[in-house]
């Protein structure tokens, strides 16, 4: 029987959910060790949402100790393969059959609509953790060329406790990019989830212990980034730090490793990627994908095309389809109502902040051409309207700053060799697009572009089959695909003499 989700079914579900907010280390939940809790704040309608442990150095020791001794005695990573694969596929079946629930846990956390949580976020975190279990029993190790009376084995072996520190527009899919690999490859895994966005951490990590994962594979420690994010980077014996968030808190990851074990770091960070149209293009395919490439998930998205780079000629007319896909497309609303598209900012101090950057913006002259105001403010929530500035200059801040808000800034350009120049003029280097019919100059500018991933007349399709992540300061190291495991190993070189 096929449920018919409306909002009333999500309010009374509501009503029956435990929100359990407190850490989940060595397979069991535990109190902060100092007893300290923290109030999550509802995006959807400013109340409060659940309690959550506020976790220091000492959970962040006490969770360290559980990965490194489930590591040291080989529970899980000396496990046979095939029941390692087995216990992962029973994972992701959990969080498929879980998926009302933890849908509502990342909707009460981050305020984005509960059926883009369902049909999304937990799709794509089940979809993840299963495309690694499958890998476990497929990967090889090599032997290299010696001679005759000798063997030399080339083992890729894994790093040991691996601490994910992960951001809060995306939540499950981005814990289950890093613990997928992380965990089918052999290691243990600590993770701070972003304090806004905890609650399905740590159902995943319960789930986890009852598809089977060993005590101690996997914990989960929230808190603050300076109280419990940080201890965990600067732990000596954390033996990598895979990072998702802003690239301010990822340069200081990257500080936290140099002064303590010089331990591996990958950074997945910021970005403001250009999506550049030329007059050629399909102009009502480039509008639907401009507005979903920058609107959705309310702009708080890393890749999102936040920038549009469109040809003098046909600005006017594309702006036109751009406010008619946002207006009939993507319905701003409650979280529960099941036409919301796209719902609340993660808090009241980011609102202000976007909305403080759109100010500032109009200041410097930004030209607005529809939407980015706050609305709904008879909720209690954060929401604002998606919104469009044209007549934009690529130096102005809304074209510069990544703002992590519905707010596209559009600038005009004449020329292939400009539109380039423009494109790549920024600190960041995730993502980018191309539009035009002309397909010698789309892959003359895919090539061109200097981003981790480029789509040519499209925007934002990815699987779990292509590696994701930035070049320049949008970090390094790739997230997604067979890639990803690689940073979660090492080689080591066995030799063996015959004779
Ligand atoms: P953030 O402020 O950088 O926080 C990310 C994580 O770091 C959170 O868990 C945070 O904890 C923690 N943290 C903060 N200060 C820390 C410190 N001193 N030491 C250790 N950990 C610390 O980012 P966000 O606001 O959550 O997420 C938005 C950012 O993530 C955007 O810049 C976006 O582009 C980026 N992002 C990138 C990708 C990608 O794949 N490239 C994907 C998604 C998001 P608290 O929450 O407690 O502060």
């Amino acid at each position: 029987m096929t449920t018919t989700y409306t909002r009333d079914y999500w309010e009374s579900a509501l009503s029956g959910l435990t929100l359990e907010g407190r850490n989940f280390i060595d397979g069991h939940h535990r109190d902060a060790v100092s007893g300290e809790t923290f109030t999550r704040i509802r995006p959807m309608d400013g109340r409060p949402g659940a309690q959550l442990a506020r976790s220091s150095a000492a959970d962040i020791d006490a969770a360290v100790a559980s990965a490194r001794h489930a590591f040291a005695s080989g529970v899980w990573r000396h496990k046979d393969p095939a029941e390692k694969k087995r216990i992962m596929l029973r994972w992701a079946e959990l969080i498929r059959a879980h998926g009302e629930e933890l849908a509502m846990l990342e909707t009460l956390d981050v305020g984005k609509p509960v059926l883009a949580s369902l049909n999304v976020d937990v799709r794509l975190c089940a979809d993840g953790i299963q495309y690694y279990g499958e890998m476990i029993d497929k990967l090889y190790d090599e032997i290299a060329p010696t001679g005759p009376n000798a063997r030399a084995l080339v083992r890729k072996v894994p790093l040991g406790v691996i601490g994910a520190i992960t951001p809060w527009n995306y939540p499950m899919i981005i814990d289950a990019w890093k613990l997928g690999p992380a965990i089918a490859a052999g290691n243990s895994v600590v993770l701070k989830p972003a304090e806004q966005s905890s609650l399905s951490a740590i159902r995943l990590a319960s789930l986890a212990v009852e598809a089977g994962l060993p005590a101690g594979v996997f914990n989960v420690v929230t808190g603050h980034g300076e109280e419990a994010g940080k201890p965990l980077a600067l732990h000596m014996d954390v033996d990598m730090i895979a990072f998702t968030g802003s690239t301010e808190v990822g340069r200081l990851i990257m500080g936290y490793a140099a002064q303590s074990n010089v331990k591996r770091v990958a950074l997945e960070l910021g970005g403001k990627s250009p999506l550049v149209v030329f007059e050629d293009a399909d102009l009502d395919a480039a509008a639907s994908a401009v507005a979903w490439g920058c609107f959705y998930n309310s702009g708080e998205t890393c890749h999102a095309s936040t920038r549009l780079l469109v040809q003098r000629s046909v600005q006017d007319r594309l702006i036109a389809k751009i406010e008619a896909v946002t207006k009939s497309d993507i319905a701003l609303g409650h979280p529960f109502e099941p036409s919301a598209q796209i719902g609340a900012l993660i808090e009241e101090a980011h609102m202000e902040k976007v909305l403080g950057m759109i100010a500032a913006g109009e200041k410097e002259g930004a030209k607005r051409a529809f939407g980015a105001e706050q609305v709904m403010s008879e909720t209690g929530g954060y929401y604002i309207s998606p919104g469009v500035f044209v007549d934009m200059t690529n130096d102005m801040s809304l074209a510069r700053q990544e703002i992590f808000g519905p707010v596209l800034a559009a600038i005009p350009f004449d020329t292939e060799e400009e539109a380039l120049r423009l494109a790549n003029d920024t600190i960041y280097g995730l993502a980018g697009a191309v539009f035009t019919t002309d397909m010698g100059r789309a892959h003359r500018f895919s090539e061109g572009l200097h981003a981790g991933t480029v789509w040519i007349n499209t925007y934002d399709m990815s699987n779990f089959a292509t590696p994701f992540g930035g070049f320049k300061q949008s970090g390094f190291g790739r997230d997604r695909s067979v890639h990803a495991i690689d940073k979660y190993c090492d080689y080591k070189t066995i030799w063996q003499q015959f004779g």
